[in-house]
């Protein structure tokens, strides 16, 4: 099969790789339906990680099950499956209490632009759907394995509640998403924080009540005239560097919450100024396996859109195409049809 394969920063390329097997009985193998450039991609992308030796990409799937091993139980060949970018088991005390993103058995997912991928812990990562779904759905279906369901998680951590404040930071596909999330969870003002006009268009058509294109302590100031002088209730921190998280942190009320879910890099947080702001502070990698079940049925039943997110559709065989445009910021997201 093919796939891509990071070799330095720039350097993407879609190469002929070995296909994906059943290594452990708890395995399944997928042919992917569709797939996508995540901004975390873009991380080593742009040199900010290390690659090390090539390497395959992607951690975002929908598929049909090709395979499964002798321990898999509830799947079966041919099954439209949604999975989450977090393997999990789905049934030690951590994936229990709801945080399947730290299943004990955890394995990431890193295999997924390419034809086929092997998903470990597959009976509690997946979830199958009852017949498979038109294809104008798939995108949706596709955001939900991780851009969604990590905006759900933002809008959860910041503790969105109905008639509440939201503030995104970060006007990314999870930004984007979390507007979403903060929108179904009954805020009631939603302020986006975007300097570009397509994607403050999104944001507002997702539910954004205001846009704020100011940032850094700027945009803090614009916050809190929007918000009787105190902050917003719920922050949703989305993009994970140390100004959009000082952002955040200095745009939430005393007592409210920031949901941090953009992966943090050079990202330190003062204890003394946590302590006296009174705010709460709560991330990680999403739970996604936790929402996915409803986030899906939102998706089937329409009620949400989140595969607007990509904005950009190429063959596979272009995925460097696509990490090129999201680089530049012509493209939100990149999504990837086999
Ligand atoms: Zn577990």
């Amino acid at each position: 099969m093919r796939g891509a394969v990071i070799h330095a920063p720039g350097d993407v390329r879609f190469e002929t790789l070995d296909d994906p097997k059943v290594l452990h009985p708890t395995d399944a193998v997928i042919r992917t339906a569709v797939t996508c450039v995540c901004g975390s991609d873009l991380w080593p992308y742009r040199g900010a990680e290390p690659i090390g030796d090539p390497h395959p990409m992607g951690h975002e799937y929908v598929g049909f099950v090709e395979e499964v091993g002798s321990a898999v139980t509830g799947l079966r060949p041919g099954q439209f499956v949604v999975g989450s970018f977090a393997t999990s088991d789905n049934t030690c005390p951590n994936c229990l209490n709801g945080f399947q993103s730290n299943c004990l058995h955890r394995e990431f997912m890193s295999t997924c632009q390419a034809e086929y991928v092997r998903v470990p812990n597959a009976a509690g990562t997946l979830v199958a759907l009852d017949e498979v779904p038109d294809e104008s759905l798939w995108p949706g279906l596709l955001a939900n394995s991780d851009v969604m369901g990590t905006g759900w998680w933002a809008a959860d951590a910041a503790r969105v509640r109905p008639g509440s404040t939201a503030v995104v930071v970060g006007d990314g596909a999870v930004g984007l998403c979390a507007v979403i999330a903060a929108k179904e969870l009954g805020a009631e003002r939603i302020i986006a924080m975007s300097r570009h006009e397509s994607r403050q268009e999104l944001a507002r058509a997702f539910g954004a009540t205001d846009v704020v294109a100011e940032r850094g302590e700027d945009g803090v100031a614009r916050i809190k005239e929007l918000t009787g002088g105190i902050g917003a209730d719920s922050v949703l921190e989305c993009v994970g560097t140390a100004q959009s998280t000082a952002q955040a942190l200095h745009s939430a009320r005393p007592g409210g919450s920031v949901g941090f879910v953009g992966v943090p890099h050079g990202v330190t947080v003062d204890g003394q100024e946590l302590f006296f702001s009174h705010v709460g502070l709560r991330g990680g990698p999403a739970p996604v396996r936790r929402y996915l079940p409803d986030l899906i049925e939102r998706v089937l039943s329409g009620r949400i859109d989140p595969g607007r997110v990509f904005d950009l559709t190429l063959p596979l065989d272009r995925v460097a195409e696509g990490y090129r445009a999201m680089d530049e910021r012509r493209a939100i997201k990149a999504l990837l049809t086999p």
